[in-house]
């Protein structure tokens, strides 16, 4: 293996993919910009056509042979592919949530676009192709199902969830896709096989605060948390506000309000797992003034990254549930939407991202996500890597969202050094 300390010292030099990051960025981000505030490139829209136009016309002129699979995923290849060596891939998404910011996702395809053309340019031996891919449909914004691209490689997305979703407009996620030009029914016809390529690796702004105010570059993420969603519907009696006497009531937003500080108190005491458990969703009905709340509806997220935590979270959680609607004499309906287990993160990629970090001397730490991302269904397949960089103040899915370039450079650094020595192997 050919030691770092002189591939960074003598070729490196040659040509920065960094500034070639910053200029696909740019780039993307000319489409899809909101009159209101930040970026609104929605899966399968226009916004997001003309910004995959633009950048595919980019990777073509930067020298990447282009493919898009049949649920739109971008496929962009530099290097010997023909000598028989599967691919080290690299990629995340572009699409944005309404009104997102101008990195999420966008950050890890200029970082990986970046990255791919300064290893193939200042070694141009190295034996592996690179391949950088740019998902479709990670945001679950307009469909409600986020991963439309890595969960279809990986056979997390079946043809019914094509028919299933559908947008506010009531266009389901099968036409969107065949409007696009794309072929979801054809969709088995690229699915990603374990030998299809050597590892992934995603870089991603963090969503979170814990870089940035901890003052670390880098995360090395170790397991991505995957959500398990109930939805809680309570069922008292709506009643006169003035009339009803206070003993007499079955009130159902109070026992609701209850199960709010009981969900925050469970995320509370599971802190130092890394859990969180949030309610995110509230309606009461009929929602007048003048009336007791008959009947509340209430979605809970429950997300970590610890089987065990998350195990014990959810049945105090529901126990609570059940607990406050039978002292309230309310009644309960209790669903549980979807239960996911985290997805850890391959252990030998962790460990030379790690020692990558310490011979460049970056700050890191490894560090879980509680977010979803592309490589968690990658990971099923492939020996999968993520790379978190700080964003101010975690501030992220908001026009707000911002990086500091000083601070998101050691992310860069440390991924193509990762790339560099997995190559050598
Ligand atoms: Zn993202």
């Amino acid at each position: 293996m050919l030691p770092y300390a002189y591939l960074s010292k003598g070729v490196m030099a040659m040509f920065s993919g960094f500034d070639l990051c910053l200029d696909v960025l740019k780039k993307v981000n000319l489409h899809g910009k909101d009159l209101a505030g930040g970026f609104s490139r929605l899966a399968f829209r226009e916004e997001d056509r003309r910004a995959r136009e633009e950048l595919m016309a980019l990777m073509r002129a930067l020298g990447f042979s282009l493919e898009v699979d049949r649920v739109g995923n971008i496929i962009g290849t530099v290097g010997n592919i023909g000598d028989g060596l599967p691919p080290v891939a690299l990629g995340s998404h572009i699409d944005t949530v309404p009104q997102g910011g101008p990195y999420d996702g966008v950050l890890g395809v200029a970082m990986a676009i970046g990255a791919a053309k300064e290893i193939r340019e200042n070694n141009p031996n190295h034996r592996y192709p690179l391949q950088v891919m740019v998902f479709s449909g990670e945001e679950s914004s307009r469909f409600g199902i986020a991963n439309v691209g890595s969960k279809a490689i990986t056979g997390y997305l079946t043809l019914k969830d094509c028919f299933s979703y559908k947008d506010d407009d009531g266009v389901i996620l099968f036409k969107a896709m065949r409007d696009f030009g794309l072929s979801p029914e054809w969709m088995g016809r690229s699915r990603l096989l374990p030998s299809s390529l050597k590892a992934f690796f995603e870089v991603h702004i963090e969503q979170g605060p814990f870089l940035h105010r901890s003052g670390i570059d880098v995360g090395v993420v170790e397991a991505i948390a995957a959500p398990t969603r109930m939805a809680v519907d309570i069922e008292g009696r709506a009643d006169h506000s003035g009339a009803c006497p206070m003993n007499m009531r079955k009130d159902a937003l109070a026992a609701a309000s209850e199960i709010v500080l009981a969900v925050e108190s469970v995320g509370i005491d599971e802190y130092l797992h890394g859990t969180v458990a949030t309610v995110g969703v509230c309606r009461i009905e009929p929602g007048a003034m003048n009336v007791v709340p008959g009947k509340a509806h209430l979605k809970i997220d429950l997300r970590g990254i610890k089987k065990e935590s998350l195990e014990r979270a959810y049945e105090r959680i529901r126990s609570a549930i059940e607990g406050i609607c039978f002292s309230r004499g309310v009644k309960l309906n209790f669903n549980l939407l979807s239960k996911g287990d985290p997805v850890v993160l391959d252990g030998g990629l962790r460990r030379l991202l790690g020692e990558v970090c310490d011979d460049l001397g970056l700050r890191w730490t490894d560090m879980p996500s509680g977010a979803g991302h592309d490589a968690m269904y990658v990971a099923s397949s492939i020996p999968t890597a993520m790379i978190f960089v700080p964003c101010v103040e975690g501030i992220s899915h908001n026009p707000s969202e911002e990086v500091e370039l000083e601070r998101i450079r050691p992310g860069y650094r440390a991924l193509v050094g990762a790339l560099e020595r997995i190559m050598e192997r």
